[in-house]
């Protein structure tokens, strides 16, 4: 595409880059904020400047978080006993808003993919094994709530197997959600009770 400015050009370039948006969109949206007040350009660059510089991920869970540990984990109305495992915040945001879980997380930050160089040492699962070989540790259930795909269910298998010599209960959340679907897609409804009508893994 022949851009009138290399200004213009750079910036779709780096906007095209976002997972989801083609170099239309990105032209669009670039458009878009040559148009806006410079105001509101400026609280955009800002913010995003910000969230790079301060963003945090929690020492215990992995979640994002604006401080050393999220508020979830800091929580003291959580049900430390129960763990729910998810491959990013992105299932914790969903599963949060189904408001059917009282637990705490574990965020793996990805799931096995050897298509795309990602194996266990990649993942937060030597974190979790820590976490409760501590002494301190009230998980007694830990729930796999991973995406019903192939990578997501070799991921479970490969965590149980770590798991099996601890004293906690292994779950997996009922498949209300479609297979190969995503937990962030599943509605609210269907999310909310594939936890609470959550089956041993086996
Ligand atoms: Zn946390």
């Amino acid at each position: 595409m022949e851009y009138p400015s290399k200004l213009i050009e750079d910036a779709v370039n780096e906007v095209a880059k976002l997972p989801g948006i083609g170099k239309k969109t990105a032209l669009r949206l670039v458009l878009h904020l040559v148009k806006e007040n410079a105001s509101s350009t400026q609280l955009l660059t800002e913010a995003l400047s910000k969230l790079r510089a301060n963003i945090k991920f929690c020492k215990t869970c992995h979640n994002i978080s604006d401080d050393e540990f999220c508020a979830i984990c800091a929580s003291h109305r959580r049900d430390k006993s129960i763990l729910c495992l998810v491959e990013d915040s992105k299932d914790v945001m969903a599963i949060e808003n189904t408001a059917q879980f009282r637990g705490v997380y574990h965020v793996l930050g990805g799931i096995i993919s050897p298509i795309h160089g990602i194996g266990p040492s990649e993942l937060t699962i030597d974190s979790l094994i820590a976490r409760i070989s501590d002494k301190g540790c009230e998980v007694k259930e830990i729930i796999l709530a991973l995406s019903p795909t192939l990578e997501g269910d070799t991921t479970a298998f490969y965590i149980h197997r770590k798991l099996k010599d601890f004293p906690v209960r292994i779950t997996s959340i009922a498949r209300g959600i479609p297979m190969g679907g995503d937990l962030e897609y599943a509605d609210e409804i269907t999310l909310g009770r594939s936890i609470t009508s959550r089956i041993l893994f086996s």
